[in-house]
C-alpha cells in the first residue's frame, strides 16, 4: 500500500496540472481535469480510502460507470495549486451502483466538491471509453487562448474548425484524423452542455466550446495534453496568420489525402464537401 500522492497514475494527473499551468491554459480556477482509475490502481491505495458517506446527484444516468473510482480536479481549486497541495485540491471520486451520485473517498481535504464540469467530465469518460473499448481514460478541459479566438471568428461548425485545425499544422489531420466538434456558447458546469459535448465525444477526441474552451479524450495523460498542445499550437499559427493579413498558400485537399493515405489514417470525407 501506498500514499495517493505517491502512486504513479497521481503522479501523472499533478505533472499534467503543472505543466498546463505553465502553459497559460489555467487563468484562476479554470479548467478542470479527470482520470478514470483502473481497478489494480484503485488497490494500491485503498488503505487510505475512506468510506463512501454522502453520495451526490450527478444530474445524469451513467450506468456504465457503476463502480468506478475517478481521480478529479476540485471545482473552484487553482490548477498551479494542485502540485503545491494535492490533498487540498484535487480527490478521488466512488460512482454508485446506479450510475447516478457518486462519493468523495479520498482528497478535498479542507471541503469541496468535484469540478462544476463533473457531468460533462462523466459522460464523456462513458462514451469515449465505451468506443475505445476501455482504452481512454483521462478526460481534460482547458481554456487555451488562441482557439477561444477563432471562435469568434469562424463558422461555429466541426466542418471549419476541423479544416482550419488540419490546414495549419501538418501534424494535425495524423493527430486527430476524426476531427473536432463544436458546442455552440452555452451555459456551462451542468448535464445539458454535458450532453450535447457527449454526443460529439461520440465520434471526436477534441470537442470545442465555444467562446470558452476545449475538451479533449484519451488514453493517457501524454496523449491527452499532447493533443490540447496540438490543438492550441494550430489555432495559434492560425491567429498569427489571419493577424498577417490572411493565408496566400496552403495545404490543398488532395495534399491532405496524400498525407491521410501515407500515414495510414481516414479523414471523413464530409470534411471535404
Ligand atoms: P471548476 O472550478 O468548477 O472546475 O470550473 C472551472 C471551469 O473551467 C468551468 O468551465
Ligand atoms: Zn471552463
Amino acid at each position: 500500500q501506498m500514499n495517493v500522492t505517491d502512486a504513479p497514475f497521481v503522479r501523472g494527473f499533478i505533472r499534467l496540472t503543472d505543466d498546463a499551468f505553465k502553459k497559460g491554459w489555467h487563468e484562476r480556477n479554470g479548467g478542470n481535469l479527470s482520470y478514470r482509475i483502473r481497478p489494480e490502481e484503485i488497490e494500491t491505495v485503498r488503505s487510505s480510502l475512506r468510506d463512501p458517506a454522502e453520495w451526490t446527484d450527478i444530474g445524469l444516468r451513467l450506468p456504465d460507470l457503476a463502480g468506478e473510482y475517478f481521480l478529479v480536479t476540485g471545482s473552484g481549486k487553482y490548477m498551479r495549486n494542485v502540485i503545491e497541495c494535492p490533498a487540498d485540491n484535487i480527490a478521488i471520486a466512488l460512482i454508485d451502483e446506479a450510475g447516478e451520485k457518486f462519493s468523495l473517498v479520498w482528497g478535498l481535504e479542507s471541503g469541496g466538491r468535484p469540478t462544476s464540469e463533473f457531468p460533462t467530465h462523466l459522460i464523456n469518460h462513458a462514451i469515449t471509453a465505451k468506443r475505445t473499448n476501455g482504452a481512454h481514460h483521462v478526460i481534460y478541459h482547458a481554456h487555451p487562448a488562441n482557439i477561444i479566438a477563432l471562435s469568434f471568428v469562424l463558422p461555429l461548425t466541426d466542418r471549419a474548425f476541423t479544416r482550419e485545425l488540419w490546414g495549419m499544422a501538418t501534424e494535425c489531420p495524423v493527430v486527430f484524423p476524426e476531427g473536432v466538434g463544436v458546442v455552440p456558447w452555452m451555459v456551462p458546469g451542468g448535464s445539458e452542455i454535458a450532453k450535447a459535448t457527449g454526443k460529439l465525444m461520440e465520434q471526436y477526441n477534441v470537442v470545442v466550446w465555444a467562446h470558452h474552451g476545449v475538451f479533449c479524450s484519451g488514453a493517457d495523460f501524454d496523449e491527452t495534453f499532447g493533443l490540447m498542445d496540438t490543438v492550441e499550437k494550430s489555432a495559434e499559427i492560425s491567429v498569427k496568420v489571419r493577424s498577417m493579413g490572411g493565408a496566400h498558400q496552403g495545404i490543398a485537399p488532395d495534399e491532405l489525402r496524400h498525407l491521410a493515405s501515407d500515414f495510414n489514417v481516414t479523414l471523413p470525407e464530409k470534411f471535404f464537401r
